[in-house]
């Protein structure tokens, strides 16, 4: 099912850049672009990255069993309950969840001024420049979701990714990128955190899943564990799932890719 795919320029670029009045770059035509890059295909690849990740999470939380010693429950996702949980756990909602910010009505801005100076003077120390639209977008990123273990004060970023499989090193590459996109972010956290005296450590767990339905086996059920999930068959399970899930996915991706229109009868080389 995996082959090699002529390398020609994509046709769904060209019609892509071409209704924008721009030259499309020269993407061949592989897996790698259509699973992963390629512009014309973003919305599906989006809703693809929604389906595989809701899943992942409902099993996660439904199976995170672990107590803590008020014997509640250790770890709460709240931004994983609905979509609009999602939209609202923000930066500033988990700064505010944490003690470290605190939101005021509307019209009281002066609370979002003293966040922005903090963000700009933790950018200057750290010898970044940073602008008013680059505040703006540090504050409105979203990690995918959110674990809390209240009991000890842990916060943590869940990330999900769908990468290309291509070669040994491709998990490894995908969690350096991860981490990379929220680092700044985290070391502003715990900065706060710190200067704060509020105790929280906040740190970021990423699942990377292979177009081709592999995955880094033991660090995939340690992270399961990590979140609470005790049952070691139940990790196995929700393992095996999430692969079945990604390669169904990364299968309607090439569905949607080989019945787009401007593709002509073309075959691709071998698939
Ligand atoms: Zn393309």
């Amino acid at each position: 099912m995996w082959g090699i795919l002529k390398e020609v320029k994509c046709r769904l670029c060209e019609k892509h850049y071409k209704s924008k009045n721009q030259t499309a770059p020269d993407s061949v035509e592989s897996v790698g672009h259509i699973q992963c890059y390629c512009p014309a295909l973003e919305r599906p690849r989006i809703a693809i990255h929604h389906g595989i990740w809701r899943e992942l999470m409902f099993s996660i939380r439904k199976s995170s069993t672990e107590l803590n010693e008020k014997k509640e429950p250790k770890w709460c996702f709240p931004s994983a309950l609905s979509p609009e949980a999602h939209e609202e756990w923000g930066m500033t909602k988990i700064l505010e969840f944490m003690g470290l910010h605190e939101v005021l009505p509307l019209g009281q801005g002066a609370n979002r001024e003293k966040l922005k100076k903090d963000v700009r003077d933790y950018h200057t120390a750290h010898g970044i420049e940073i602008s008013e639209s680059d505040i703006h977008t540090f504050l409105a990123r979203r990690p995918d979701r959110l674990a809390f273990d209240k009991e000890n004060k842990l916060c943590v970023f869940l990330e999900f990714t769908r990468a290309m499989d291509t070669d040994e090193d491709w998990a490894i590459r995908k969690e350096g990128e991860k981490n990379g996109r929220y680092g700044t972010h985290l070391g502003f956290f715990n900065y706060l955190c710190r200067r704060e005296k509020k105790g929280w450590k906040v740190s970021q767990t990423n699942f990377t899943v292979g177009v081709r339905g592999s995955l880094h086996t033991n660090q995939f059920l340690d992270r399961l564990e990590l979140l609470g999930v005790k049952n070691k068959n139940t990790r196995e399970v929700i393992r095996k799932q999430t692969v079945q899930k990604t390669l169904s996915m990364s299968d309607m991706i090439l569905k949607f890719f080989f019945a787009a229109p401007g593709r002509k009868n073309q075959q691709p080389h071998s698939l």
